[in-house]
């Protein structure tokens, strides 16, 4: 893909790895992106929207308005095909108020109990929005990734679930994988792909600084 010239993103999510992930997968493009936490004046954004492009809207508008910037807000999750799609947009508190990563994991694991191999399949979805500075949302895309959940968790990269989702061409979990490789085929690399053509767009059309 072609590279752009520089520019800068805020992404508003306070997932360090998770942004540390966008960070990498923007960067070879020229784009850099700075964390929502370097800005304190902005607050903890909550995440009642029903739907991954509601959540991510809703994390791009206000701080983009509030800082005057241009923002992206990014919602991804897990949907899991024996639970009708469950967790989905409530990936990151599943297991409650105070849900880590490994008691998410661990109520995933009780969900799934006696679920055989075969009916294991699942797919992270990744959206990201791009809000102007005046809060208006200019670009929304989604990209997917799917797989199946493993009975024991393997490999420590990555985050959340990815020591459970198994990846069955590559006979690895995406906790397994090196970031290179999840990067190569991730919902969240699919989605940045959409992203970086419509950013590519609306650069053409003098739409967004260069
Ligand atoms: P949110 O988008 O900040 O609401 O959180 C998304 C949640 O979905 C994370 O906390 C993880 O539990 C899960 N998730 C999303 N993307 C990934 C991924 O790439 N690997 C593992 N878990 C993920």
């Amino acid at each position: 893909m072609q590279s752009l010239p520089v520019s800068e993103f805020i992404l508003s999510s306070r997932n360090v790895k998770k942004t540390r992930e966008v960070a990498e997968i923007l960067a070879p493009f020229g784009i850099v992106v700075r964390s929502i936490v370097d800005f304190p004046e902005i607050g903890e954004i909550e995440e009642d929207g029903d739907t991954f492009e509601a959540n991510a809207a809703k994390k791009a508008v206000g701080p983009a308005q509030t800082l005057g910037r241009w923002v992206i807000g990014e919602d991804s999750g897990l949907m899991v095909d024996a639970l009708g799609g469950a967790p989905g947009v409530y990936s990151a508190r599943y297991s409650g108020d105070g849900a880590t990563d490994d008691r998410n994991n661990a109520k995933l694991q009780s969900e799934l109990a006696g679920v055989p191999a075969e009916q294991r399949g699942a797919a992270y979805n990744c959206t990201v929005c791009l809000a102007d500075p005046t809060g208006q949302v200019r670009i929304t895309v989604s990209g997917r990734c799917r797989g199946r959940i493993t009975t024991e968790p393997r490999g420590s990269g990555g985050f959340g679930y990815d020591p459970y989702f198994l990846i069955p061409e590559y006979h690895r979990t995406f906790g397994e994988l090196s970031s290179l490789v999840k990067h190569q085929i991730s919902h969240r690399s699919r989605a940045l792909a959409l992203f970086l053509q419509a950013i590519r767009r609306m650069q053409h059309r003098g739409e967004l600084p260069r």
